[in-house]
């Protein structure tokens, strides 16, 4: 019964909104804990940033982005405008407030808080997967192949040590790699040019991102999970529940309602008062049909922003950061660029039969997501911003999430994803 039918019972337990990875798994997770979930989303499950990514559970990868290091090396990326790091003209003064705030985050003790919050977060989605994946039948898409972040520059090398050295006093594992044989034991057929490399046996994949955000919506629905398609434009809340409106005026009500709307979540806060500096870092891939190139496991290019990553639908090549917002168009050069790149590092790799996308990561200053409740009520929950990490922090922020909608003592502090922290 629904509340536009007159009627006042609610429409679910829980309404989240958004069928990306964050909201399908907090809907699978909760629905598991008995309450009755309905998913809403604009246009399908997996219609948005979960779609295309490089589908690695990058758990090792703890360093805010907002950091000295990258602090000096930007103005060199930004010099070139196919580079690592971009700010189309047309967006460069609406973006200046939030780069503001990346460049506070940057200060050392932020990133030290910002390391703590991120390796807790991390250490509770690694220990959430395995658990989270048999629980809903998808183990079976987990590939165990580490990653190996390649250099051709041992100063560039050496200088990322620090991060590793402060990862490694939370139990963050890797070995450093010194030469291009060891390198060569990992993966075959780079270029001689890669001199050293750090590889990270903690660093899992999943054989194709879609495939797996569209198999949790499956499983969901398969076990009696409502999916409903409706563009959500408002919130509001009352002492017993709280709406959410759609674009043609139905209005549907829940106990709480999880927002996880990807890069277009602080649209719905703002609609509860709450203003939260989310922006978008987009990024581009070229995915090459399977046997592009005999990959054994992913390779990051550090110092080039961008990664090689064997999937089941083939091999993607991608990165890069355009701080470019939602409206303007995909510039695809800068897919080109990457894997022109790519065929440089990699000279067997074959470039026919490619396919380009952009995504939107949805991104706050300090590389941290918002998990917790909206300022005006704890009857809508947020769970958005998971940046460059939204896959690998999935099964953690689906625990926290239910958490909170259960009333369960939290298993992190959650200070630091507060959404009120701006
Ligand atoms: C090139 C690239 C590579 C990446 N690689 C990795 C990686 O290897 N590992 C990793 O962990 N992360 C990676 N990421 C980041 C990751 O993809 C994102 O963090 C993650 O997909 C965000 O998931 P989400 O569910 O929050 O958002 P989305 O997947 O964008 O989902 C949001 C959903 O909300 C819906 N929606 C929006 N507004 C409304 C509304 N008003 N009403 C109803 N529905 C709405 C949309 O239709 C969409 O389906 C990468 C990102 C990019 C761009």
């Amino acid at each position: 019964m629904t509340a536009a039918s007159g009627k006042t019972e609610p429409d679910a337990d829980v309404i989240v909104i958004g069928a990306g990875i964050i909201g399908i798994s907090a809907a699978v997770e909760m629905q598991a804990r008995g309450q009755k979930v309905m998913v809403l989303d604009k246009t399908s499950v997996a219609a948005g940033t979960s779609q295309g990514n490089a589908g690695a559970f990058a758990f090792s990868d703890a360093t805010p982005l907002a950091s000295p290091g990258i602090m000096k090396k930007a103005p060199k990326w930004l010099l070139d405008p196919l580079g690592p790091l971009s700010i189309p003209p047309a967006y460069a003064l609406k973006i200046a407030p939030w780069l503001y705030r990346f460049w506070r985050a940057s200060r050392p003790e932020k990133v030290q808080n910002g390391i703590r919050a991120l390796v807790a977060l991390m250490q509770l989605s690694k220990s959430h997967l395995i658990p989270f994946m048999e629980m809903s039948g998808t183990e079976s898409m987990l590939r165990r192949h580490g990653n190996l972040q390649l250099f051709e520059s041992r100063k560039h090398f050496e200088a990322t040590f620090p991060s590793w050295r402060a990862r490694a006093a939370y139990g963050v594992k890797f070995t450093h790699l010194h030469s291009a044989e060891e390198i060569a034991e990992h993966q075959p057929g780079l270029s001689p040019k890669f001199v050293a490399a750090t590889f990270t046996d903690d660093w899992y994949g999943i054989s194709d991102p879609k495939d797996y955000t569209v198999r949790l919506g499956e499983v969901f629905a398969e076990r009696g999970g409502d999916i409903r398609i409706g563009e959500a434009v408002r919130l509001s809340t009352g002492t017993e529940m709280a709406t959410v409106t759609l674009a043609d005026g139905t209005k549907l009500r829940a106990r709480k309602i999880v927002v996880s709307a990807g890069a277009w979540s602080h649209f719905l806060a703002r609609t509860l008062g709450d203003h939260i500096p989310l922006e978008t870092e987009r990024g581009y891939n070229t995915t090459l049909p399977p046997g592009a190139f005999d990959l054994k496991r992913q390779l990051s290019f550090e110092e080039h922003g961008f990664v090689v990553s064997p999937l089941s639908s083939g091999v993607r090549v991608g990165g890069s950061v355009e701080l470019g917002g939602l409206k303007l168009p995909p510039d695809f050069r800068r897919a080109d660029v990457l894997l022109h790149k790519a065929k440089e590092f990699l000279p067997d790799l074959k470039l026919e039969g490619g396919r380009r996308w952009m995504g939107f990561r949805p991104s706050l200053p300090d590389s941290l997501p918002v998990i917790g409740p909206s300022g005006s009520s704890d009857r809508v929950i947020y769970a958005f911003g998971h940046g460059h990490l939204g896959l690998t922090q999935s099964a953690g922020t689906a625990a926290l999430v239910s958490a909170l909608v259960c009333g369960d003592d939290m298993p992190v502090d959650m200070t630091p994803y507060s959404s009120g922290r701006f």
